[in-house]
């Protein structure tokens, strides 16, 4: 391990740990010899042995230089550490004091007791390696010399009877130290490391983190400002639409202004669609559905499309109960999935299959495909496609181009669903898209509602709608779809004038934009509900961040319409609060 480069700084913070780490077994050391040798003096009053007083006094004087010592340690003068080895300094004059006066008939014990204590030091005491080797050194200097000053036949003794022993261990003592040290630096060194790339990778990943979050952020913030005046525009190429009265060249440049508003606007909507899914703030929203009736309307709603192109429109369904899914995400992936393939075939077919890949008596397993024989995409291309933004460059001319959205969106929702979105495709040959999904289902027949729009084509009488919006090319384009169906209307700008149009009239329905200046659209309904618990609000709003549908909802809004919005979603509200059944 001599490749570990340890810096300054880690060994700073290595005498630190150690000192923690170290503490409780060298304060035990210190107390151990502290309290137990005096004690010991008592085998020699036992003894009756002449020495008793002599030792019992050498022992109480170092007893007391090392309560000084430890009192230095609670003042915080000195390290545990530093206790512990100024303890064995003070111990071994003392004991080598003990060795020169006191005559002993055997060593044995002596030797032996000597040993004992060694070994315990050696487990408890941890210190910086050089410590070790001076009380060493300290030993070998003053035992022999003690015993030798004492009487040389002392010596001699006290190696024969166990005394070699003792210096041989105390010649390991040392060692021993240095290699638990190192050890135990070693092993800080790794776990400090590690700590250090932890903390510099936890610092990469909230940078890495808080720039996706900037980027979608300001993506959102983005597409929320650029819908508002789109809203307007969108409108406004509508209704110039249903003014027949145009010449064929107006006509076309309107119909290119529809194309690109339109266009800009599912860019928008898909890029705030995008990064909602992608920071996980869309909940699925299951509701039980006939999948046969959702397969009819999705063929009917390409099957022109594909009959333009001259492709076989292929869908390969199996019988299936009803199930419990958000049949909107659902809808949405397959359409994307359906509308690329036709989009990029030029002849042969789209085909579009669900088969049953298991069931239990809750789940049933789906797979979900989209095959055509269009141009397919290269291998390498086959990794990026899923990415926001890629589009495979083609020959195929992208009049009706795409976002470049459509596969992340997804893929994202695919995931929601618990499934992987996966392709294969050989270039020239032609592509499928599958994905499996597990879905809950029940036997029973629930009841299939037609839109809305099909069964009202009767307004009631009595029937008036007050939309209350700031903007106002907002208020224009509402208030111009409801004259087209002769809906009698009225607009507010605010919230304060929706409550005040409310007292004064009688309303079936109010469009209530959310964010107005003097009382905004929460407020205006709650005040509003207040007075009358059946009229029907709906919110009007661009909101892209929080999830404003909820809030909606929980605060007395009886539907929610989010801005730009298509005429047939808006008559679709329309239809169902004021039509006639
Ligand atoms: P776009 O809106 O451009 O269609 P998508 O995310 O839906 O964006 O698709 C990304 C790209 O993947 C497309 O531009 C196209 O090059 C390629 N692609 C998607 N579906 C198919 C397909 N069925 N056949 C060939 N290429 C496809």
């Amino acid at each position: 391990m001599n490749n570990v480069h340890y810096t300054g700084e880690f060994n700073e913070a290595w005498k630190k740990e150690s000192e923690i780490k170290s503490r409780w077994s060298n304060l035990v050391f210190c107390f151990a010899f502290m309290l137990g040798y005096p004690v010991t003096s008592v085998v020699y009053l036992i003894k009756n042995n002449p020495a008793f007083f002599g030792i019992l006094k050498a022992e109480l004087i170092f007893s007391a230089l090392v309560a000084v010592v430890l009192a230095f340690y609670y003042l915080n003068k000195i390290t545990a550490q530093r206790a512990a080895f100024l303890t064995y300094l003070l111990l071994v004059p003392v004991h080598a004091y003990i060795l020169a006066t006191v005559p002993h008939a055997t060593y044995d014990r002596a030797t032996f007791n000597m040993t004992l204590g060694l070994i315990f030091i050696m487990l408890v005491v941890r210190w910086p390696a050089i410590y070790a080797f001076i009380v060493t050194g300290l030993v070998f200097l003053f035992f022999p010399t003690a015993l030798y000053w004492g009487h040389p036949s002392y010596f001699y003794q006290f190696l024969a009877q166990g005394g070699l022993f003792f210096f041989m261990g105390h010649l390991l003592f040392p060692v021993i130290i240095l290699f638990t040290g190192r050890r135990d630096k070693r092993e800080f060194f790794y776990r400090y490391t590690l700590a250090e790339q932890n903390e510099i990778l936890e610092k990469q990943k909230e940078v890495a983190e808080s720039a996706t979050r900037a980027k979608s952020e300001f993506l959102s913030t983005m597409s929320h400002e650029i819908r508002t005046p789109l809203n307007g525009i969108v409108g406004i190429v509508h209704l110039l639409e249903e003014n027949q009265s145009r010449e064929e060249e107006e006509k076309e440049l309107i119909e290119t202004l529809k194309f690109s508003s339109t266009h800009l606007m599912s860019v928008v909507n898909d890029i705030l669609d995008f990064n909602k899914i992608n920071s996980n703030h869309v909940k699925l929203q299951p509701i039980l559905f006939n999948p046969e009736l959702l397969f009819r309307n999705l063929y009917n709603s390409f099957v022109l499309k594909a009959r333009e192109k001259k492709l076989d429109l292929i869908f390969e369904t199996v019988t299936l109960p009803q199930l419990l899914v958000d049949q909107v995400r659902l809808s949405q992936i397959i359409t994307n999935l359906v509308h690329n393939a036709i989009k990029f075939t030029d002849e042969g077919f789209v085909k579009f299959s669900v088969k049953e890949v298991s069931r239990n008596t809750e789940l049933i397993k789906l797979e979900f495909s989209v095959t055509d024989s269009g141009i397919g995409i290269s291998n390498e291309q086959q990794e990026t496609v899923f990415e926001i933004f890629t589009q495979v460059r083609s020959m195929v001319k992208r009049h009706d181009g795409g976002t470049g959205l459509g596969l992340a969106i997804s893929k994202e929702l695919v995931r929601l669903f618990g499934g992987e979105l996966k392709l294969e495709s050989v270039f020239g040959k032609g592509s499928t898209f599958s994905f499996e999904i597990e879905l809950p289902y029940t036997e029973k027949v629930a009841e299939v509602k037609p839109p809305a729009e099909l069964i009202n084509t009767q307004i009631r009488d009595d029937a008036r709608v007050l939309v209350v919006d700031d903007n106002a090319i907002n208020l224009l384009f509402a208030t111009r779809l409801l004259q087209q169906k002769e809906i009698a209307y009225d607009t507010a700008s605010d919230g304060q004038q929706a409550v005040e149009m409310h007292s004064a009239n009688h309303y079936n329905l109010i469009f209530m934009d959310l964010r107005m200046p003097v009382m905004d659209g929460f407020e205006a309904t709650r005040q509003i509900r207040g007075k009358d618990k059946d009229i029907q609000i709906v919110a009007l709003t661009a909101s892209a961040f929080e999830d404003e549908r909820e809030r909606a909802l929980s605060n007395g809004f009886d539907g929610y319409l989010v801005k730009p919005f298509l005429p047939a979603d808006f008559y679709e509200i329309v239809y169902s609060c004021v039509g006639v059944n």
